[in-house]
């Protein structure tokens, strides 16, 4: 077995639309008779971040019933414990869906978020031995929602906090919408103990949104590919954790090259006697698993081969992701304790 595999690893940033498995996603297609799912898949990759979203609307016109949800929610939780993931906050954005093809009316938002703990909820009781941590994110769109469903987003989030909901993200296509509108439902959803993250920095030109965003002090960045050099001072000195996607960034052209992806802009070797708490905490995230084709241990093999990190670093990278999630504090102790117990087994 090979060590980024059997490395306990902490994912912070999937989209669960995104993570989709591939053979679901023909499965859906095929039974709802769409063919630009079998063209996309014949040319896997998107080239640039807009064909990334021509992706999504694929996968949301093959993602229609919250049958579907369910499924894509279970198949994700076994496919990141497949993967080594022993601590996941999955991530996505509610709409109304029928609860089956047959049905006439769509549901609430509640339902669909009913759904997603449904999908999680069977992968708990089907998983025998120790099992990934599993926490949800609800995303508000920038570019299809409004200030007022950005609120209703987060009343249904508060709904759900006794029952895993645990952050907010904002994401959707980066080149619309405005943070402006969608910074007061995040205030009063962060007021009322919700975490938040922010997609930042995913196109060029947009150094004033990066300022005001970096001004709001989210609890972690995702991105952050297109920093000018002011801001990327402030970011360093916030100390906030920032996701950072390699194969995301590089086939939707956001970095030229692995090698120069802004990964080594924040990350420094840990001496692992002395840890250095001012460094930014990197989260190695996969983003959408299901549209570029890489699993999280797949991440880890990218960084430490791009940037010559050895075992023990690489666990270090890992480990230290967990200061970054949105569990409380007895809550990350024992994550941290079954990432070490998990290293043990391989001494
Ligand atoms: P869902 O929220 O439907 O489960 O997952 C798919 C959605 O996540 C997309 O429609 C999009 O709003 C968001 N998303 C996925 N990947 C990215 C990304 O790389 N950048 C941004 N800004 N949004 C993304």
């Amino acid at each position: 077995d090979e060590f980024v595999h059997r490395l306990p690893k902490i994912e912070l940033h999937a989209h669960l639309n995104g993570s989709i498995r591939r053979s679901t996603l023909c499965e859906l297609a095929a039974a709802r008779g769409i063919d630009a799912a079998a063209a996309m898949l014949d040319s896997p990759t998107p080239q640039t971040l807009s064909e990334a979203f021509d992706v999504f609307r694929v996968i949301h016109a093959c993602v229609t019933t919250l049958e579907d949800i369910e499924r894509l929610a279970y198949e994700l939780a076994l496919d990141l414990d497949d993967d080594g993931v022993v601590y996941a906050e999955i991530r996505t954005t509610p709409r109304a869906l029928p609860a089956s093809l047959a049905a006439q009316n769509a549901g609430t938002l509640d339902e669909y978020v009913e759904a997603v703990l449904r999908g999680f909820a069977r992968y708990d009781s089907k998983q025998e031995g120790d099992k990934a941590g599993l926490r949800l994110i609800l995303s508000i769109d920038r570019a299809k929602h409004t200030a007022s469903d950005a609120e209703a987003i987060v009343d249904l989030a508060l709904r759900f906090q006794t029952r895993g909901v645990v952050g907010m993200d904002l994401s959707g296509d980066p080149t619309k919408g405005e943070w402006a509108a969608f910074e007061p439902a995040l205030q009063r959803a962060r007021l009322h103990g919700l975490k938040i993250t922010l997609h930042a920095g995913e196109v060029r030109g947009r150094d004033d949104e990066m300022a005001a965003m970096l001004a709001f002090h989210p609890d972690r960045f995702g991105h952050c590919c297109f920093v000018s050099a002011p801001n990327l001072a402030l970011l360093k000195q916030s100390g906030v954790p920032i996701e950072l996607c390699l194969t995301s960034n590089l086939l939707s052209n956001s970095t030229p090259s692995l090698e120069r992806h802004h990964f080594r802009d924040h990350y420094t070797h840990v001496d692992s006697h002395a840890e250095q708490e001012e460094r930014t905490v990197c989260c190695i995230s996969t983003d959408d698993s299901g549209v570029f084709n890489s699993p999280l241990s797949n991440e880890f093999r990218l960084v430490m081969q791009t940037f010559a990190l050895d075992e023990e670093q690489a666990f270090h990278l890992a480990r230290r992701t967990l200061q970054a999630t949105f569990l409380t504090p007895s809550a990350h102790n024992s994550t941290n304790e079954a990432m070490n117990q998990l290293m043990r087994k391989d001494d």
